[in-house]
């Protein structure tokens, strides 16, 4: 007798490209049916079948204090009483604004759109438009949303023009994106050398999520910063996984670094759908109606997910919440170290924070994508299983950022080494 979830998967196959309304949901890449939910409280996620699972995903990555946090919800509440959308001006937007500021202070001015795409695609627009420059310059295997520009391969020389990796990207477009290895400045210096009409913007994932958590190495941003300010190209840190993750005031805060824009998502909603871009006022004076960069939203600024995102950012400000997070992390950390030791199993582990990665790989370290690539993924599907069916719910890639909430404790983490052990 086929479960729940397989039976509802038999339908949105009917009805949803793959069964799915984004991708990597649909398993792909591990094999099986997805799962289908039905609530979500704290560190657990429920399955149509009852089942009961630890979640490392997180909705993947907006749900930091963990599901259904009561302030959030009775914030949602109250303002469901009052208006679902005004489309129209209100305070809400500047509370969310405000606190958004008071984090990052490096943003002196914001725009709110509705997801990581749109601040990403914004972003560059706007890139493009204060340097008039055409091309940019992404990392292989960063991600920042589906917008054509960044649906670009890396080629195997860093100075290659891009080729689409999606058909329906023109190709006109894609070449204007020239993509480096992240961790390695050099690539960065050879586009520049060979692109003497310059460079609008660096877009950068600070700490990847995209291919695996992977780190940036000592003086890798702080040279991308350099190298930007000497070209006059914008340096945008795409923040929308690790804003307010890595650390409360992002990457930005974590490794000191002044991005001239910021892109923002996930966290900043609470789990409603928003997103931002932000930084330098003079910059963003040249979005419209103050400038002539053209960009809108009907649900922009919505008030629900202000409330969300206002009052998310506000509990991060609670006591001890990122100390507790990075204590969670260590132990992690250490648990499945431990267990890889004494199981003989070579992993790399890359943690920041919250978020983190175990790549089944021969590999000394994983400091780029191509080195990511190198993993073991048969033997991560496998994995993958074996934890899910002990109730511990991973990203169902290799090449995902695992994410922990604030209500992840002891008893998470006992079920989660309980289940990697097993599971290696
Ligand atoms: N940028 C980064 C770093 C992301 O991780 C994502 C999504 O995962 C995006 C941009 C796109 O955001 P959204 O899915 O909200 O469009």
């Amino acid at each position: 007798m086929p479960s729940k979830s397989e039976q509802l998967f038999e339908i949105s196959k009917q009805l949803f490209p793959g069964g799915v309304n984004s991708p990597v949901r649909a398993f792909k890449s591990v094999g099986g049916t997805p799962l289908f939910f039905e609530s979500a409280s704290g560190a657990y996620l429920h399955d149509v079948d009852k089942n009961k699972y630890v979640d490392y995903i997180g909705s993947w990555g907006p749900m930091i204090c963990g599901h259904k946090h009561p302030q959030v919800i009775k914030g949602i509440k109250e303002m469901c009483d009052k208006a679902l959308s005004f489309g129209a001006c209100h305070e809400y937007e500047i509370l969310l604004a405000r606190a958004v500021q008071t984090l990052m202070p490096n943003i002196e001015m914001l725009r709110f759109v509705s997801s990581g795409t749109e601040a990403c695609m914004s972003a560059i627009r706007l890139a493009r438009a204060f340097t008039r420059k055409n091309k940019i310059i992404k990392f292989s295997g960063c991600y920042h949303g589906h917008f054509d520009s960044f649906l670009v391969q890396a080629g195997s020389g860093a100075a290659t023009f891009g080729l689409p990796d999606s058909p329906g990207v023109v190709k006109d477009l894609a070449s204007q994106t020239l993509t480096a290895e992240f961790n390695d400045i050099q690539s960065v210096i050879n586009i520049f050398n060979s692109h003497p009409e310059g460079i609008a913007a660096v877009i950068v994932e600070p700490v990847v999520g995209n291919a695996g958590c992977i780190l940036p190495e000592a003086g890798f941003l702080q040279n991308l910063r350099s190298i930007c300010s000497e070209y006059q190209t914008l340096l945008v840190f795409d923040e929308v996984m690790t804003g307010f993750r890595v650390s409360k005031g992002g990457a930005q805060e974590l490794y000191d670094i002044k991005p001239d824009l910021t892109t923002l998502g996930k966290i900043i909603g609470g789990g409603l759908p928003v997103g931002a871009y932000g930084g330098k006022k003079e910059i963003m004076e040249l979005i419209a109606p103050s400038g002539p960069v053209y960009q809108a939203g009907t649900l922009s600024g919505n008030p629900l997910g202000m409330i969300a995102g206002a009052t998310t950012l506000s509990l991060l400000s609670e006591k001890g919440f990122y100390d507790n997070l990075e204590d969670y992390g260590k132990n992690l950390e250490k648990g499945i170290r431990e267990i890889a030791f004494k199981k003989g199993v070579p992993i790399v582990l890359n943690r920041c924070g919250s978020m983190l990665s175990v790549f089944f790989t021969q590999e000394p370290r994983v400091i780029n994508y191509k080195q990511a690539k190198k993993s073991n993924t048969e033997f991560f599907a496998k994995f993958y299983h074996s934890m899910l069916k002990q109730g511990v719910y991973l990203p169902p890639s290799q090449f995902e950022a695992w994410f922990f909430s604030a209500k992840h404790g002891d008893k998470e983490l006992e079920i989660t080494l309980k289940a990697f052990e097993k599971s290696l």
